[in-house]
């Protein structure tokens, strides 16, 4: 009853053409499918780009982006709001990923604003959380993820949290090629939902959708996707090359 749901997240890879031919090429390897909800997260410059080619090829791919400020304009430089992103025909959005969280300074606090202000404007956060190595061998993996779970959610209203997308990524697992086994990466799927059941109710909880990202490839996509609390994947490396980015979606 959750839809499955891959999301490529580019990161600052490509040029507006060649992410509109890396879309192009993921939709000849999977158009006509429909039972899995296949997402491209291009950088913001290539989003025009990469919306036209989706538009120009009737494609069943939903458009995201990697991030966006809470507000709707303003004095803030370099930061691109939720109208803006609306009118280019984004319905996505990457929320807290650990590189915004480590790199540039990205709050929980932060997170929990931006992750209403999606909401607010009907674009579907994808809300990330995450341990690092050092607080997963430390025994904090719980805590952490618990913690940026709540906070993200803070005074956020059942009807309204109920569109979005969590995505659990170990920060150890991220472009290193050691993804999280797939009983580690269901526990902590699980505990997500669990904490948004204790948020809001079980129906809720039982209804959102939880990704597992950290160095999926075509390799284990299917021992991961075949996990009860695992829904969909959020995928880097793997999401930049047409044929693999397919077999994802393609898994079994
Ligand atoms: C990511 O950046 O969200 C990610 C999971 O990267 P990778 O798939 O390369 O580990």
């Amino acid at each position: 009853m959750r839809k499955p749901i891959i999301a490529g997240n580019w990161k600052m890879n490509l040029t507006p053409v060649e992410g509109a031919a890396l879309v192009e090429g993921i939709w000849k390897e999977i158009a006509g499918q429909d039972a899995v909800e296949a997402v491209v997260c291009p950088p913001f410059v290539d989003i025009p780009a990469v919306a036209a080619a989706i538009e120009k090829g009737s494609m069943s791919i939903g458009l995201g982006a990697q991030n966006m400020h809470w507000s709707e304009s303003g004095a803030f430089t370099g930061e691109v709001s939720p109208t803006m992103l609306l009118a280019l025909g984004v319905g996505y959005v990457i929320i807290g990923h650990s590189e915004r969280r480590q790199l540039f300074g990205e709050t929980d606090q932060g997170v929990n604003r931006k992750v209403g202000s999606a909401i607010d404007h009907g674009l579907v956060p994808i809300m990330c959380c995450g341990e690092t190595l050092k607080q997963r061998e430390a025994g904090q993996t719980e805590d952490v993820v618990t913690n940026q779970v709540k906070c993200g959610f803070f005074e956020l209203p059942r009807d309204k949290a109920a569109a979005s997308v969590i995505a659990y990524e170990p920060i150890w697992a991220i472009g290193t090629g050691k993804a999280a086994t797939p009983a580690d990466a269901d526990e902590v799927c699980g505990l997500v939902r669990r904490t948004v059941g204790e948020l809001y109710d079980d129906d809720l909880a039982e209804g959102m959708r939880v990704q597992y990202g950290g160095s999926v490839s075509p390799s284990n996509v299917d021992e991961l996707m075949s996990m009860p609390n695992i829904d969909g994947a959020l995928v880097g490396g793997a999401s930049l090359k047409a044929p693999d980015f397919a077999r994802l979606v393609k898994f079994s």
